[in-house]
């Protein structure tokens, strides 16, 4: 067997979220509009004089793109690559309120709204069944949370308990008691994926925090055992829903919480540095080790991976100048470049 390697930049794509239903009718400017698929341009309330900047990326959905839209161009590609072999992430990252849980889940029954994991299984499962009686395959669903630097198992029957991260040369970096359940049709994923997010839920309240401070990584691990051959292939893929991006002054924490905070947000801010570190030729130094987000997804970033990035975004002039940081962000992010190898017959 041999081994085939690629090089390939993170694919970074922005959402724009439409105006709900209290913007709509509040005469809030629209800031943010798209051009040709592809740019995004912001221009800056209150002056006088008009400010505009303008991003380039993959492709910008404005507020008309549907879930369906976003799953073929940010998914398809990654899914199809899972059963040859490759490993992949999905990252949702923005300020709260932006839709990354809706782009990520969505409403798991109700087609139109379906998000991007529902519409990842319904594939699977579906190329699954048209493939030949010489294959066989073992689909695999892992859930966590890392929350205040702490890990949990979405999954597990105590969604408190807190796991370690282990190393082992052989298996690389892994969650230590993390369960991982075999799903084979639509409703074993939509049952884990109730469970999961029930729990993301009641652990937040517990910790007195909104899950929009914590990271949701669901993980699917996609095994092909050609019989025929008595070969097997292994893909495995990441769908990471970010916390708020948002600066922490926004939510008036003081004193305790503003520390906690800070602790909270730190894996969002090694990922900056690990962007940036991996964007910075000078340095060879990554600080992957620095958070436990980047210690789980170091292979996502500059790594054997093939990554997209969703950077979602508010439209209203009162959200500029968080769109203008999640866009700063997500333009650094498409210059990290990631190596992939998969063996080959
Ligand atoms: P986040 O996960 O970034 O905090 P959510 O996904 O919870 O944000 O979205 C906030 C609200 O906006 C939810 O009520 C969600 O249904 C709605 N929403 C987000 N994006 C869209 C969209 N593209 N179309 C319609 N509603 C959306």
């Amino acid at each position: 067997m041999n081994k085939e390697s690629t090089v390939e930049n993170v694919r970074v794509f922005v959402r724009v979220r439409p105006f709900n239903f209290l913007e709509g009718n509040s005469g809030l400017r629209q800031v943010v509009s798209v051009e040709e698929n592809e740019a995004v341009l912001v221009t800056k309330p209150n002056t006088a004089k008009t400010y505009k900047k303008s991003y380039n990326f993959s492709k910008v959905f404005d507020i008309s793109a549907t879930q369906m839209d976003v799953y073929r161009t940010v998914a398809v590609p990654i899914v199809e690559k899972l059963f040859e072999g490759y490993n992949g992430t999905i990252f949702a990252y923005g300020q709260s309120g932006t839709g990354k849980t809706y782009t990520m889940i969505g409403d798991t029954l109700k087609d139109p709204q379906k998000g991007i994991i529902p519409n990842i299984f319904s594939h699977i499962f579906s190329e699954i069944s048209v493939a030949n009686n010489d294959m066989s395959y073992l689909v695999t669903v892992t859930y966590l949370e890392i929350y205040n630097e702490e890990v949990r198992d979405l999954l597990a029957d105590d969604a408190n308990k807190k796991l370690a991260i282990r190393e082992r040369t052989d298996v690389g970096v892994y969650v230590k008691d993390l369960l991982g359940f075999t799903v084979d049709s639509m409703e074993s994923v939509n049952d884990l994926l109730n469970r999961g997010n029930k729990n993301r839920a009641i652990g937040s309240t517990k910790l007195n925090a909104l899950s929009s401070r914590s990271h949701a990584i669901l993980t699917v691990a996609v095994e092909s055992k050609n019989k025929s051959t008595n070969t097997a292939k292994f893909g495995k893929l990441n769908l990471v829903d970010l916390a708020g991006s948002e600066r922490v002054s926004k939510s008036q924490a003081t004193g305790e919480r503003l520390r906690e905070a800070g602790k909270i947000n730190l894996s969002l801010s090694v990922l900056g540095n690990v962007i940036s570190a991996l964007v910075d030729q000078s340095t060879t130094h990554i600080p992957y080790r620095n958070s436990k987000l980047t210690r789980l997804l170091q292979d996502s970033l500059g790594g054997n991976s093939l990554t997209a990035m969703v950077a979602m975004v508010s439209a209203s002039e009162l959200d500029y100048d968080e769109t203008i940081n999640t866009l700063m962000y997500a333009d650094r992010v498409k210059q990290v470049k990631n190596y992939l190898t998969v063996n080959v017959e």
